[in-house]
Formats: C-alpha cells, sequence, structure tokens
C-alpha cells in the first residue's frame, strides 16, 4: 500500500500534462497507481488556484482526510500545482494533515519529497526557482506516455508560465515568467508522439502564440515551430491554445492558413467586450483591436471556428459594459464560451486595487445571459452543419451517451431513427465521439474500427453542444 497512489488533478490542460509527467516519473521510481482513494498510501491533489471554487474544492478534500491520515501513520498526503506555490507553507496551518507542499515549477522532485516525508516524519516543502528550470525541462523531454483515454491525441507544452500580469490573475505568480522549450526539444516529443500513434497534437502554452526561443542570432516564434512539427509524418492535425490577442501576428495566420495539417480553430479569450474593463483588466487591446483580429482570421483562414472566455462582474463593471460584452459575443459567434463570475484572487493586482463591487445576484444574472446568448448562436451555427459532411478524428467510444437524448444504448433503433435511418443500426455498432477540425464534438453510431482514423460523416442533426452524424461509405 506504502507505493500505490491515487492521484487526482483539478484545473486546466496545463495540470493535466503535469499529472501526466507525475505519474510517469512516479511509475518509474516504483510506485503504482489506482482508483480508489482507500487503497493509496500516498494521495496527491494536483491542485488549481486561478478561482476560489477550485482552492475550495480541493481544501474540502483534504480536509475529509484529517481522521484517516491520524488512523493511517503511514498515509502521505501531497499537494502540487498552482495552489502549492499560491499557498506554501501556509498550507500546513490550514491542513496540519499535509505532509507534502510542491509546486508546479518542482513536480520532478516529488518521489523524491514524499520519500523524504515518509522517511524523516517531516512535512516538506518545495517551491517554484528559476534554477531548476532545466530539470524541468528535462522532465519534459523524457515524457513517453500519453493519455490512455484518447490515445490519438495528445497535448505538447510548448512554453511555461506568463508575462502577461492581467490584473484578475494569479498565472504569473504560481506559474512563473514565460519561458520558451527549445524547438528541438518540442519537435523531438512530437515525433515520438506521433511513433506511438498519435494523429493529433495540441500545443500548449498560457499564451502559446507568444511563444519565442532565441539561440544565437535564431529566433523561432509559433508560425515557425508550426512549420516545423507540421514536416512529422504520421501527424495529422495540428492546433495550439490558448491564444492571446495582442500577441497574434500574421506569420502566424499565414501558417494557419498554409499549413494544411494545422486545424482552422482559435481559442481566444477576450474577457470583456468594455474597453473600460479590458484597461482594467490589464489585458492591453481594445475590443475594437479583437474584433478585426477576429476578422482577419477569417478572411486569411475561411471556417475558422473561435472559442472565447469571458468574465462577467469584473470590479467596475457597469451594465453598458456587460452590454459591450454581449455585442462582442454577438458579432463574434464563438464556437463555444467559457464563462466565469469574478472572484477576485489574493495576491493579484485587482484584488489589492479595486473592490469586488458587482453584487453576486448581478454577476450570476450576467453570468446567465452570456450562457443563454452563446447556447443560441451555437445552436443556430451548429444547425447549420445539417446535411454537411465534414472530417473527423474518431477519438473512441462514447462516454456520455446522454448527449443523444434519443439514444438509449448500442445499435437502439431509435437512435438510427433519430439520425435519420430507418432501419436497425449496424450490428456491431456503438456510439463513438470524435472532434471535427473545428473541434466541434461528433456523436455518431458506428463500428469501432473507425476509432482513431480520420473520417469523413454526414451531420444529420445538431444541438448546441453537438453534431449527430452517419458515417459516409
Ligand atoms: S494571459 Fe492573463 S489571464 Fe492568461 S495566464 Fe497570463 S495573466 Fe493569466
Amino acid at each position: 500500500m506504502e507505493q500505490t497512489v491515487y492521484l487526482e488533478t483539478l484545473g486546466c490542460q496545463m495540470n493535466k500534462l503535469d499529472a501526466e509527467l507525475i505519474r510517469q516519473r512516479l511509475g518509474q521510481e516504483g510506485y503504482r497507481f489506482t482508483l480508489d482513494a482507500d487503497q493509496a498510501g500516498v494521495i496527491i491533489f494536483v491542485t488549481c488556484s486561478v478561482r476560489q471554487r477550485a482552492e475550495d474544492k480541493v481544501l474540502s478534500k483534504i480536509g475529509q482526510l484529517r481522521r484517516r491520515h491520524d488512523q493511517q501513520k503511514d498515509l502521505i498526503l501531497a499537494v502540487a500545482g498552482c495552489m502549492a506555490e499560491r499557498l506554501g507553507p501556509a498550507l500546513f496551518d490550514l491542513h496540519p494533515q499535509v505532509d507534502v507542499v510542491c509546486a508546479p515549477g518542482r513536480i520532478h522532485q516529488l518521489g523524491e519529497l514524499i520519500a523524504r516525508a515518509r522517511h524523516e516524519r517531516r512535512r516538506q516543502v518545495a517551491l517554484n526557482d528559476p534554477a531548476e528550470q532545466s530539470a524541468l525541462e528535462d522532465l519534459d523531454a523524457s515524457r513517453r506516455q500519453t493519455d490512455a483515454d484518447h490515445p490519438f491525441m495528445a497535448y505538447l507544452r510548448v512554453m511555461r508560465g506568463c508575462n502577461k500580469f492581467c490584473s484578475y490573475c494569479v498565472v504569473p505568480y504560481v506559474r512563473g515568467r514565460e519561458v520558451s522549450r527549445p524547438p528541438e526539444s518540442i519537435v523531438a516529443e512530437a515525433q515520438r508522439l506521433a511513433d506511438r500513434g498519435v494523429k493529433e497534437i495540441t500545443l500548449l502554452g498560457q499564451t502559446v502564440n507568444s511563444y519565442c526561443h532565441r539561440n544565437g542570432t535564431t529566433t523561432v516564434r509559433l508560425a515557425d515551430l508550426l512549420a516545423r512539427v507540421h514536416e512529422i509524418a504520421g501527424l495529422e492535425r495540428l492546433r495550439f491554445v490558448t491564444s492571446y490577442p495582442r500577441d497574434f501576428d500574421e506569420r502566424l495566420l499565414a501558417a494557419m492558413a498554409d499549413l494544411p495539417k494545422v486545424c482552422e480553430y482559435l481559442h481566444l479569450p477576450a474577457q470583456s467586450g468594455s474597453d473600460r474593463i479590458l484597461a482594467a483588466m490589464n489585458r492591453r487591446y481594445t475590443a475594437g483591436q479583437y474584433l478585426d483580429l477576429i476578422e482577419r482570421a477569417r478572411q486569411r483562414v475561411p471556417g475558422i471556428a473561435v472559442a472565447g472566455d469571458f468574465i462577467v462582474g469584473f470590479p467596475g463593471e457597469r451594465e453598458e459594459d456587460f452590454e459591450a460584452t454581449c455585442e462582442l459575443m454577438r458579432r463574434v459567434r464563438y464556437k463555444n464560451c467559457f464563462i466565469f463570475k469574478y472572484s477576485p484572487r489574493p495576491g493579484t493586482r485587482a484584488d489589492g486595487d479595486l473592490a469586488d463591487d458587482v453584487p453576486t445576484e448581478t454577476k450570476r444574472r450576467r453570468n446567465q445571459i452570456l450562457l443563454d446568448l452563446q447556447e443560441e448562436i451555437s445552436l443556430a451555427d451548429n444547425q447549420a452543419f445539417v446535411g454537411q459532411t465534414v472530417e473527423i478524428l474518431v477519438e473512441g467510444p462514447s462516454k456520455n451517451p446522454h448527449l443523444d437524448e434519443g439514444r438509449t444504448g448500442p445499435a437502439d433503433p431509435a437512435y438510427s431513427r433519430s439520425l435519420g435511418r430507418s432501419g436497425p443500426a449496424d450490428s456491431g455498432s456503438i456510439q463513438l465521439v470524435g472532434r471535427t477540425r473545428g473541434d466541434h464534438i461528433v456523436v455518431l453510431q458506428a463500428r469501432p474500427d473507425r476509432i482513431g482514423r480520420i473520417v469523413p460523416v454526414r451531420v444529420v442533426r445538431a444541438s448546441a453542444l453537438t453534431l449527430f452524424a452517419e458515417p459516409v461509405r
């Protein structure tokens, strides 16, 4: 039991990637993994600090382990990730049962910290340290595993940290300043992933389009990196997230237009449609500049799908600011949006300088208005796909059969009818899920031999979240 680990991850793709690397490193050190926390001798939480809710969630989980920790003397409880850096040793005061606090920049040492906590019976804390950058790079470069649930798709980190200091955000404080990984190392990792059967790679960075690696007189930016990864045989699709509007240049749009493997998809958070609020957020662009970028992207890359992020109830947000956000949403017509109610994050400029003065009820109302507006847009735009043939990468069996309200099980005649077929579904067919190049989720009833392949499908029905399709023979 001592060598059995239960690992739970909260938050963004960066955290999921960190969790994958922790799993790999601990596996090499002789640990086994379990999905049952009760069977574990080591419990690790990879935490998120971006919103208060994410922190509250993990603090509550840690709280629930107190009694067990008192009873099971050799149980090691480790907190890794952004919350570990933000709270540091203060976590021991909040929850004395925590044994290890490990910041995102020290995850390569997590196994060592766990072993020390166990053998020395002393709490261990490791916070970010710029001197550890090369060890972190080695950890990234050592990556061998891919997500077992999605063996044909992989995220690949191209940079760490962020220099933007948006006034509401803790990321630059908990993940440190921007560091772009060497392009050779990224290309080698992409090659290894492709050799293991990965068809689609998403290059990952907090502000991925700010990627910039300098070596002597050579500067490699994201457009150059995309061109290099594009050369890898076997790889069929390339994406990159998340983009920062101000750093988006024409060369990157040209790369999207010219490199066939680069998908017509952009995740480009606007956060607000009001220039006054954007300035208070320190986003360093205006709504007009953002819209201009969207227009140029749509001209250069026809059919491009855009996903967005918004924060409602930022300090000082008046009705007219919120209306400007709604207007921006209507004009851009996002494929989907992540919408958050503002919550102050300790240590950020907004928390120090601005009063959280928008009432909770107003935040809730504005949040709901944006959700409804986005649903209306997504439904209308998805319905425009009905009758079209699109190309999808089939990821695997659908894990959410409820996605199609007309379907109750594999090869279900009701599902066949919902797809417009009169007879029963093919025997041996199951519900599969895949994604278009624009990242639309597609559900179809088909034989599992399509998994891992890029296939054409005809869209027969659409909801706001999902396209329902049938195979094209
Ligand atoms: S760009 Fe702004 S919101 Fe995004 S990670 Fe950096 S500071 Fe946070």
